[in-house]
């Protein structure tokens, strides 16, 4: 999807001039009722203000910690202006790829990658956390078919087991993706037993109604068409995707699809800063380091 940048940056410029308000911002997003001290729960803290950046001393222990120690921004070089762009432009309709924010923000190719990774970084972790709970249902389906082209098999299509929340309404709320990667390319779906390994992880079987739908031809269809949309929508922004990441986009896709959901209570920018901030940061090495989990080829 093509987006006039101009109108991106004027709307970033509406709300963060300085690095000061990134500051602020940050700073609200870590402690939404005022400071507590990490080490003794305290709230009184007195403000060091001569450095770089700010450091918060509590008034009960004399612990000294920064707004940036335990996010995803600890240890940075970079202005957080940068990354507060960086987490603009990842909440547009289809997300922005490694080429483009370096060219937007002026910052490196590799920095450009690495600052998006952990921003993906930080939504698979919050995703994570967060199981399906409610009117739940789960479908066995592929991801990679394009579906103008349903004669052709495509040898990079992958099992996925895909579940949601559907509101009183009949919306499509909460949605994970959950890639079978051991079964790229081989046609075949998730099996029974993969699919009730999925609702063991993924689902919250205490609070939660479940259908699910195992059979090819008799998919939950709402579903199915996000599983289409997100292949739709990563593939124009990132072209052709290998494995190792696949999963992160597919939780990059499926958390802005909710984050951007009408009724939130809160900017969407809100949210995915606060997954920022109550996410450690992870390095390049950690990052390059990850495989992609086959925690269902193990179970099997
Ligand atoms: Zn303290």
């Amino acid at each position: 999807m093509e987006v006039n940048m101009d109108m991106i940056h004027h709307l970033f410029n509406k709300h963060y001039t300085s690095e000061q308000d990134c500051m602020d911002a940050l700073v609200a997003a870590k402690w939404p009722t005022g400071f507590v001290c990490p080490r003794c729960a305290y709230t009184g803290c007195s403000h060091l203000t001569s450095r770089h950046i700010p450091l918060f001393q509590c008034e009960n222990c004399g612990h000294q910690t920064s707004p940036l120690v335990g996010t995803l921004f600890e240890g940075t070089h970079l202005p957080l202006l940068k990354w507060f762009q960086a987490i603009e432009l990842f909440l547009l309709p289809d997300g922005i790829s490694a080429m483009r924010l370096h060219q937007e923000i002026r910052v490196t190719y590799k920095t450009a990658w690495l600052m998006l990774h952990k921003i993906r970084h930080a939504v698979s972790e919050f995703d994570a956390r967060e199981r399906l709970s409610g009117d739940v249902k789960v479908n066995c389906d592929r991801y990679g078919t394009n579906p103008s082209r349903c004669q052709h098999p495509n040898p990079f299509a992958t099992a996925v087991v895909t579940g949601c929340t559907v509101t009183e309404s009949g919306d499509l709320d909460q949605i994970k993706i959950h890639l079978l990667l051991h079964k790229r390319g081989t046609g075949n779906r998730a099996t029974r037993h993969e699919l009730a390994a999925f609702i063991n992880e993924h689902v919250d079987v205490e609070t939660s109604t479940i259908h699910a739908f195992p059979l090819a031809y008799k998919l939950y269809s709402p579903l199915r068409k996000v599983v289409r949309d997100a292949w739709r929508s990563l593939t124009s922004t990132y072209l052709a995707l290998g494995p190792k990441y696949l999963q992160a986009y597919l939780n990059e896709y499926t958390v802005r699809r909710r984050l951007q959901l009408p009724g939130s209570t809160k900017a969407m920018r809100q949210q995915l800063l606060a997954m920022c901030v109550a996410t450690p940061a992870i390095s390049y090495c950690q990052l390059i380091a990850r495989q992609p989990k086959h925690p269902f080829a193990i179970a099997a």
